[in-house]
């Protein structure tokens, strides 16, 4: 697709005068200390406060961020974006990372990098002036309604029922792991319209406020502690068709666009998730254990796998930067960074022995976040399985795996 481009500046300036910005708006990025308690959660167990102060802290940024041209540097100008490669969005992340700048919550991801551009590219002239600017400031912020119970890996199997009645539509099921859905005001909502077509052609996108009559959210208590994923209940929830995305049945093309806006998203400033291979090796120190040639072989085989890892995340990101779809690489890199965290929680439990439970009021409990948080990752975006089957088919050029009810409509379908 050919994107309307604005005046591309030079990437050294453009990453400068972000810099100058931000020297205007945040304090520099203090130096860790000492004192500073450890934080290797992959999920963060926050109570409802906590996560309404750090989502307001983020927000005031993320506006003031917005309203200065750095907000949507990746979306097309006809969009209401700059049109700018996704060099430009790492630019801004790298500046960031000088600055005290609020770090970012996954419902602002999930808003800004997904539903904001997917709201601006398929919606209606009114939608976008009612929702996209208000989604890429975060005034408004939106969850994703796509995963069931029965439909994750297989999400085209979706069964949450949309009915069209009159100027509206009424909507029936459950979506389940809605990151963020409790702090969010609206959820894009992926619903069977056409239960006689084939699964991928029978769905619709829809936007749909959160505060509906019908509309039930539930938390999901993780192992790790926190509570970040929601069920969401819809019964009879009644929304006007000004709220669908899209064509009627083009939900599929929708949902897919969606999920690759993820890969050129502006840039941001996630926390960390989990302990790195460092804090593994002074953890080994500061249990006396560094000089053990089996501790040493497990961090060593763990070191290796890491940096292998980072090049991989690095040639994907150039080829993010270079306008070049990453393709398979890209669920390389996810099985690498989730293998890796993975090992890194094991290595610690191994060295912690019964501590790694036991101790629950120190420093130490950070491990058994990490551990608890890390199998998150090896569902979320994708599981290993999936990971592997792209790379199988797309990579080793394997025989593809039996799609046998794709075209069977989906009322019908053999469910195996
Ligand atoms: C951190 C996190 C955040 C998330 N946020 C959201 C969100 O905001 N909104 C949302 O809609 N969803 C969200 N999800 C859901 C996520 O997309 C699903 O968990 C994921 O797609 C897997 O689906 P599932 O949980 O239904 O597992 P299933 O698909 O039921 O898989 C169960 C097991 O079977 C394996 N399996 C399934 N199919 C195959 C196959 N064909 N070949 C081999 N093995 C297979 C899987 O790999 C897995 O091990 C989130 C999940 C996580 C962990």
């Amino acid at each position: 697709m050919t994107q309307v481009v604005d005046t591309v500046p030079e990437l050294a300036d453009f990453r400068a005068e972000v810099s100058s910005w931000l020297s205007s708006v945040l304090p520099p990025r203090p130096a860790p200390s000492p004192e500073d308690r450890p934080d290797l959660a992959v999920f963060r167990n926050l109570s409802d406060e906590d996560e309404s102060a750090l989502l307001d802290a983020v927000r005031d940024y993320r506006r003031r961020r917005f309203d200065a041209g750095y907000g949507a540097v990746t979306l097309s100008v006809e969009h209401g974006g700059r049109g700018f490669p996704a060099s430009f969005a790492s630019a801004i992340a790298q500046a960031e990372r000088e600055f005290d700048v609020p770090l970012s919550t996954e419902l602002i991801s999930v808003t800004t990098g997904l539903v904001g551009p997917a709201v601006a590219m398929f919606g209606s002239d009114e939608q976008r002036a009612t929702y996209a600017n208000p989604l890429l400031r975060t005034d408004l912020l939106a969850c994703q309604l796509f995963s069931e119970p029965g439909a994750g890996s297989d999400l085209a199997a979706l069964g949450c029922r949309g009915v069209r009645d009159g100027d509206d539509w009424i909507f029936n099921g459950q979506k389940v792991w809605s990151s963020g859905a409790r702090f969010a005001d609206l959820g894009m909502l992926l619903a069977r319209t056409d239960p006689d077509a084939p699964k991928h052609k029978g769905i619709t996108a829809f936007l749909i406020p959160l505060d509906l009559e019908g509309v039930e959210i539930r938390p999901i208590r993780q192992m790790s502690g926190g509570a970040s994923f929601n069920e969401v209940f819809l019964h009879d929830v009644r929304v006007p068709d000004g709220m669908r995305l899209g064509d009627v049945g083009a939900g599929w093309k929708v949902a897919g666009a969606t999920l690759a806006f993820e890969r050129t998203a502006s840039g941001s400033v996630t926390r960390k998730k989990g302990g790195s291979v460092a804090e593994l090796v002074a953890l080994a120190q500061s249990l006396g254990v560094a000089g053990d040639p089996l501790v040493r072989q497990d961090i060593a085989d763990v070191y290796i796998r890491s940096e292998l890892r980072a090049a991989t995340a690095d040639r994907v990101a150039r080829a993010a930067a270079a306008g070049i779809s990453p393709g398979p690489a890209a669920s390389v890199g996810k099985l690498m960074a989730s293998d890796v965290l993975s090992r890194i929680g094991e290595i610690a439990a191994d060295m912690l022995g019964e501590n790694i439970s036991a101790r629950v009021d120190d420093d130490l409990f950070a491990w058994s976040e990490h551990l608890l948080g890390s199998p998150g990752y090896r569902l979320a975006g994708g599981t290993d399985q999936i990971q592997r089957t792209i790379i199988g088919e797309r990579v080793l050029g394997l025989p593809s795996e039996p799609r046998e009810n794709r075209d069977q409509p989906w009322s019908g379908r053999d469910k195996r």
